[in-house]
């Protein structure tokens, strides 16, 4: 076991001495390429024709008028190819994959977008590729599967354990550990042990690098507060990194509140009392965990910000006061949905309405003088089912009636 990669007492990495080798090879790559200025204008150039960057900054009218008080702009980092902000991480490890000499790419996947991200970014690049992912998510995520098999991946269900993300985590590290030489492991967001948290993050940073120099020529002035949803932490890192040393304006990350921080069914590390300081799966950080170290089921209605763990840089950033950390229920989520969707046509991602919901409640604080900033991680479109379920649409239901009569369930 090594211990490296501190972000004060969070992070680490600590790790089988097999794959000691593989994380120096990784780092290596990481450190010549952030040193070389031609790899990010490389980078910057990719993402800008296979991803529509820069994203733009709306400003969202409506939703200004309706709480009177600061005016908010929503960055639009659901414009990315593949509808998320997935895309920036998956892209920016496929130049690095590059660079090592790699031909294979692996991944682990939950609810299924990073997935289909890696496989997006594997077909690009002409990589195999292999996505790990436990049995019942399998089926719960039949549509980002069969999007991942037509676009050359092949989906390996994980049948060990409760059949879900975790169990998909250790085989895709079983995985590595067998074909490290032709093979990286595609870490979907800012945790995992060191140097993903920092090499995620700095591709990330585009979100943030972007986001300030638009606010500050559609306004003049810098946001009084910025708004991202909190997962593994990967959006909010890469939007705050834009502000960080902008110390008068405050940092916000949005958990999944799930049921309630007083109930059992949530996702919120950072902004309850809930999580304690322990090490998983190579890192140290906050996790939701039993008193025995077991890790606790969670919840949220956005399966994107469902995880135990969260970004050791988050957990530095909480100590030291820098990030205030919120958490909005699903029933506030799915309430700032609606609102979005009927005063300005958006459809944000079920997950970053978290930062939405918790910006609505704010906004009528400030006044009309001031202005905050929402990240809009992804779009909503994949959370079809999911919202026509809140909604109780009884057309909808109707036509998964007739859909599984059709073909004969
Ligand atoms: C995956 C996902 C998230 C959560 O991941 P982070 O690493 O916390 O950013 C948030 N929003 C969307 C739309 C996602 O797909």
């Amino acid at each position: 076991m090594q211990e490296r990669g501190y972000y004060d007492r969070f992070g680490g990495a600590y790790l089988p001495e097999i794959l000691v080798a593989t994380f120096d090879e990784l780092e290596a790559a990481f450190i010549e390429a952030r040193r070389d200025p031609a790899f990010w204008k490389t980078y910057a150039d990719l993402m800008s024709s296979y991803s529509g960057r820069p994203t733009p900054l709306t400003f969202a009218e409506n939703l200004t008028r309706q709480f009177g008080g600061a005016r908010i702009y929503i960055k639009r980092e659901d414009l990315n190819h593949t509808g998320a902000h997935k895309a920036n991480n998956v892209m920016g490890q496929g130049l690095l994959v590059k660079a090592m000499g790699k031909r294979r790419v692996i991944a682990e996947t939950g609810a299924g977008q990073h997935g289909v991200a890696t496989a997006t970014m594997a077909a690009k690049f002409g990589f195999d590729c292999t996505i790990y992912m436990g049995e019942v998510d399998v089926l719960r995520q039949r549509p980002n599967v069969f999007w991942m098999e037509r676009l050359g991946a092949t989906v390996v269900p994980v049948k060990d354990g409760s059949r879900t993300l975790k169990d998909a985590i250790n085989e895709a590290f079983r995985d590595w550990v067998t074909n490290m030489d032709s093979t990286h492991y595609v870490l979907g967001t800012a945790c995992g042990p060191h140097p993903f948290p920092t090499l995620v993050t700095y591709f990330q940073s585009i979100i943030g690098q972007e986001a300030r120099k638009q606010v500050l020529e559609a306004t003049g002035q810098l946001p009084k507060r910025v708004y991202a949803c909190v997962g593994g932490g990967s959006n909010a890192m890469g939007l705050f990194s834009g502000f960080l040393d902008d110390r008068e304006v405050e940092l916000i990350g949005v958990e999944a509140g799930g049921d309630g921080l007083g109930t059992s069914r949530h996702a919120a590390r950072l902004a309850g009392d809930d999580a304690s300081v322990g090490v998983a799966q190579g890192y140290k950080t906050y996790f939701l965990q039993d008193a025995d170290g077991q890790m606790r089921e969670t919840h949220s209605v956005a399966a994107g910000l469902d995880y135990v763990g969260v970004s050791p840089i988050l957990a530095h950033h909480k100590e030291s006061g820098r990030v205030r950390f919120e958490a909005a229920t699903d029933a506030q989520v799915v309430d700032a949905l609606a609102l979005s969707m009927r005063q300005e046509g958006l459809i944000p991602a079920l997950e970053s309405c978290h930062a939405f919901a918790q910006a609505f409640a704010e906004a009528g604080q400030l006044t009309p003088e001031d202005v905050i900033l929402i990240n809009q991680s992804g779009r909503g479109d994949k959370d079809i089912f999911t919202v026509a379920d809140a909604f109780g649409d009884p057309a909808w239901e109707q036509f998964i009636k007739d859909k599984a009569r059709q073909y004969g369930a």
